[in-house]
């Protein structure tokens, strides 16, 4: 038995003005890992990838990865970089395979196609009618019927954060081989609520997420292959943004039409609690005081969330907004993590550790889709440490698999220490802290540029928490996001 297995991951904030070459899918650049190289890196590790390469084992099959290619969230997909990685795939399934196993976003916009899910499961139906296609998805999948027309079986995570990445690759999977052994004829239904839930409602940890992947889990204990809610991903100026699910039940299609109905019904009636209201910068700012100063000692810093301009959901995370604020409210014993500035990284190094600096940071980059222009800070502080950025992911999430923040440089204030940053990436474990040299526990305040992940592997040091509304395409204001291509109307957009 001959099974391919692949990797494309790209989640496309069409409101990001990060660009996203074919560079950006490799870590340390160059072109994705392919092959033993691909096998090596995801191979035990948190990952639907990883889950995919164990079951092909278990199964005594021959392995085939063609390409694993996963980017940071950032603007439009190069149709280079899309035709790439789409291309790889192609010719491994045109070789001829028993099976097709894929660890896929579902929010990939390219600079050609809306779908880039779709697009790629396209083409592979147009090479084999018949080949099982098994698809995992993250959370935020935009769903589009050609993922559902062309896959065989999908499932989605059912963590936010996503801690259950390799679950669902094992979910997926195993429906596949089910289906190749005669033991299961995989049978489903899609469908979509005209929906935008806020991301920052979003966690599965809260209501009404967590009912809602309950209820998924409830339906595979029944007998659902695969049962999954998709919150979407509202950052995309996209005509299927937004929620929807899609479930998977054995050789009863009636059956997963009615369990996937009843799904959206419920996220449905749930609607006003996907609704995130937004505190203004100031008031975040005397909150976080009066709870740093309400903290007994050694109950874990503050946690400032600079959720607007968050990697992650595609932001450029070089907006100074909230770091601007701490440094203007005299905060003491913070640490920021991070600042995407490689000049500045640069700076730092030619000046040497232990050395004075006085840089012009951030706000680099700026943001004409939603008005913006990138506003630098002069900062002065002394350099701390220089290092390469690379740290291996502890976990609970993406355990295991390579990061890599490129040079990487801390610049401390006396009051601040500031980490600057030369690649994009989400602090969500504690490794990104530890190949730092800080220790964020002994911190009063430590600001991070994360939504919900952050919670991975850094919620258990977490004394209070405040939310932080700054700058960026990540912004929680729907009103600065100006939808010219959504459908509608649109809940809460417009009002039902
Ligand atoms: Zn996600």
């Amino acid at each position: 038995m001959r099974v391919v297995i692949a990797q494309m991951k790209h989640e496309t904030n069409t409101y990001s003005p990060v660009p996203t070459p074919l560079s950006r899918f490799a870590i340390g650049g160059g072109i994705p890992v392919e092959g033993d190289a691909a096998y090596a890196a995801f191979k035990g590790t948190g990952s639907a990838i990883g889950a995919f390469i164990d079951l092909a084992e278990e199964a005594g099959a021959a392995i085939v990865i063609p390409i694993a290619a996963a980017a940071w969230p950032s603007g439009p997909v190069d149709d280079d970089a899309f035709e790439h990685i789409a291309g790889r795939i192609c010719v491994a399934v045109a070789d001829g395979c028993d099976a097709v196993l894929l660890d896929l976003h579902g929010a990939m916009v390219t600079q050609t196609y809306d779908d880039g899910e779709g697009e790629l499961l396209r083409r592979l139906r147009a090479i084999d009618a018949a080949v099982p296609i098994g698809v995992a998805l993250d959370m935020h999948t935009n769903f589009y019927p050609a993922i559902a027309e062309h896959a065989t079986a999908i499932a989605c995570y059912q963590t936010y954060p996503h801690i259950d990445m390799d679950g669902t690759g094992v979910r997926a999977g195993r429906a596949i081989f089910a289906l190749l052994d005669g033991r299961a004829r995989p049978a489903m239904a899609w469908g979509n609520r005209p929906m935008l839930p806020h991301v920052m409602r979003q966690g599965s940890d809260d209501s009404p997420n967590r009912e809602l992947q309950a209820r998924c889990r409830e339906m595979e204990a029944q007998g659902a292959l695969c049962a999954s809610v998709f919150v979407g991903f509202p950052n995309a100026d996209i005509v299927n943004a937004g929620l929807s699910a899609v479930v998977v039940a054995d050789g009863d299609h009636a059956l997963a039409r009615r369990w996937c109905d009843g799904l959206l019904d419920m996220a449905w009636a749930a609607r006003e609690k996907f609704v995130y209201a937004i505190e203004p910068l100031e008031k975040s700012m005397a909150r976080a005081r009066e709870l740093s100063s309400a903290l007994a000692p050694g109950s874990g810093p503050v946690v400032l969330l600079d959720h607007s301009d968050n990697c992650a959901s595609g932001g450029t995370m070089d907006t100074m907004t909230v770091l601007g604020a701490i440094l203007d409210a005299g905060l003491e014993g913070v640490a920021a993590f991070a600042i995407f500035d490689p000049a500045a990284v640069q700076q730092m190094i030619a000046a040497g550790v232990g050395e004075q600096v006085t840089l012009s940071l951030g706000g680099k980059l700026d943001m004409p889709s939603i008005g913006l222009k990138g506003q630098p800070r002069v900062v002065s502080g002394r350099v701390k440490l220089i290092c390469d950025g690379r740290y291996r992911n502890r976990g609970p999430m993406a355990r295991g698999e390579q990061n890599d923040m490129g040079p990487t440089a801390v610049l401390d204030t006396g009051k601040v220490e500031i980490v600057v940053i030369s690649n994009h990436v989400e602090p969500h474990d504690m490794e990104a802290f530890v190949a730092v040299g800080i220790d964020p526990s002994t911190k009063r305040y430590v600001m991070l540029k994360s939504r919900v992940h952050w919670r991975a592997g850094l919620r258990a040091l977490a004394g209070a928490v405040v939310e932080c509304a700054g700058m960026g395409v990540c912004t929680s204001d729907y009103a600065l996001l100006n939808f010219q291509r959504l459908r509608r109307p649109m809940y809460p957009l417009d009002m039902f």
